[in-house]
Order: C-alpha cells, then structure tokens, then sequence
C-alpha cells in the first residue's frame, strides 16, 4: 500500500512538472496577480502552492473564447489562479468532473425554460456574467472579471462564484451544502447557513440594506456562492456580517483569510514601530 502511495505521489509530481513545462507561467502575469486581494495576503508557501496548481488546471481544463473573443494566455491564467483560490487546501479533485471553461466578451443572454416552485413551467431570458453546468462547463464573462478586478476587496468575483458552484455541485447536486468532510457536522452547516440565509431574505424582503449581495437571497446554492466570494475577496466583512458562516467556510476550506490579513497589518505596525 505504501508503494503503491509512493508511485501516485511521485506521478502527481510528475504531471505537475510536466504541467509546468509545457505551460511555464510568465513572471510578469503572475507578478499582477498577487496583487489581488484573494491572493494577496497568501504566504510564499501557499502562492506557490497556487502557482503551481492553477499551472496544472491550465492543462487540465479546455478554456477557449466565445463570439469571437480572443482569450489570451494571461486572461487564462487570471481565470485559473483565481479559480484556484478556493480549493488552495482542498486540491484540483474538487473540479474533476468538467473540462470547458469558456469566456464571453461581456454578460450573455441565455433562455431557458424554469418550474417553479409550484411546478409551473416558465419560459425567461436572463443577462448572466457566470454560469455553471452541473458536469458541463463553467461560462464567465470577460467584462464581469476585469470589473471585479477594478473594484477588488468587495466581496465581488465572478471566478469564485461560478467554481464554488462547482464544489458545491460535487455533493448531491447544486443545493448549498458541499461535500462536508466527516471531521465536521453536516447538521451544523445546514443550522448556520439556513438561519443565516433566512436572515438575509429578511432584510431583503423588509427592504433593509442586507449585509451582503442581495443575489445570495435567491437561492441556498447562490448564498453558498456568494458567501464564498466574501469568504476570499472581503473576509473581515463576512466575519462581522455572519461570523458563524465564516466559521463553518473556514473549516470548509482549511484556510482563514481574514486572520491572514490580521496578521499581515499586525507585522506591518511592527515594523513601522520598530
Ligand atoms: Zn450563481
């Protein structure tokens, strides 16, 4: 068994290496992209722990442009770095299952027929700047990313958004509630985020300016996406908004973004005291 542990290990290694020499990550582009505030504050380990898997989901995954539009190496690697986020501890198993992603110019128009929850059938036309299959691919609108680029630390990414559905769809389809390891309760996750999103259709519904996106009303799996662009983009925010859902996504995730902001601004009073 331990043989057969070391082959994996050493064939993973292999496929990253491979990964990374038929895609070498331009210095420059990356350079940009630790500017971003969900990546920011990541220590050297773990950027180059990022680094590396958004070089291997790059092979991966096919990422091709639509109506025309020219998707360049750097958008691809803004797309995978930060879609890449999100499973930093969790690894790149948590996107098996699909291999598209593809990038229109702006938001789109898709037009579909929807039931209802009384089981009738309407046809609607939405403006989408995401959109996620279940087992099919992830759709993102270039328009939408660079705006979240622009108007970073907002609590806005249409990346995270649209491959947190991805996540959460690997657990008995989009319904809010991810594959929940068994170290963790599954009841408390559901307690937390349905009292917590109840909270928000409140003040939705009693026109009070709700805490975050208000899209995260609509349904459990856009809250669960919404609450996962907080979780990486605008952490502290989340923390005081719903301070037990962040507990529960920081379990989720293995990570703690807003404790790594904390304790970058700590060293920097340190060393502008010292
Ligand atoms: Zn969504």
């Amino acid at each position: 068994m331990n043989l057969l542990r070391k082959l994996l290990h050493k064939l993973d290694n292999w496929r990253v290496l491979s990964a990374l020499k038929k895609h070498p990550l331009p210095f420059s582009s990356w350079q940009a992209i630790r500017q971003l505030s969900c990546i920011r504050y990541l220590s050297s380990v773990e950027k180059a722990r990022l680094r590396i898997l958004s070089s291997v989901l790059l092979t991966q995954k096919t990422f091709s442009g639509q109506q025309g539009f020219n998707l360049t190496d750097e958008m691809k690697l803004i797309i995978a770095a930060q879609a890449c986020v999100p499973i930093l501890k969790l690894g790149l198993n948590y996107y098996s299952g699909f291999v598209q992603v593809s990038v229109y110019p702006a938001a789109f128009w898709v037009e579909r027929d929807e039931r209802d929850e009384t089981g009738v059938v309407h046809h609607n036309k939405r403006l989408l700047s995401g959109e996620s299959w279940s087992r099919g691919p992830v759709i993102l609108s270039w328009k939408d990313i660079e705006r979240d680029i622009k108007r970073d630390h907002e609590g806005h990414n249409v990346i995270i958004h649209e491959f947190a559905h991805k996540i959460d769809m690997l657990n008995r389809g989009a319904n809010g509630i991810p594959p929940i390891p068994a170290t963790s309760s599954a009841k408390e996750w559901q307690d937390v985020f349905q009292h917590a999103y109840q909270h928000l259709i409140g003040r939705v519904e009693h026109h009070h300016k709700p805490c975050i996106n208000a899209y995260g009303s609509t349904s459990p799996t856009e809250f669960f996406a919404v609450v996962s662009e907080y979780f990486f983009t605008a952490p502290q925010h989340l923390n005081q908004c719903y301070h037990q859902v962040y507990n529960e996504l920081k379990l989720f995730y293995h990570q703690n973004p807003a404790g790594r902001i904390a304790q970058t601004e700590k060293h920097k009073v340190t060393r502008t005291r010292s």
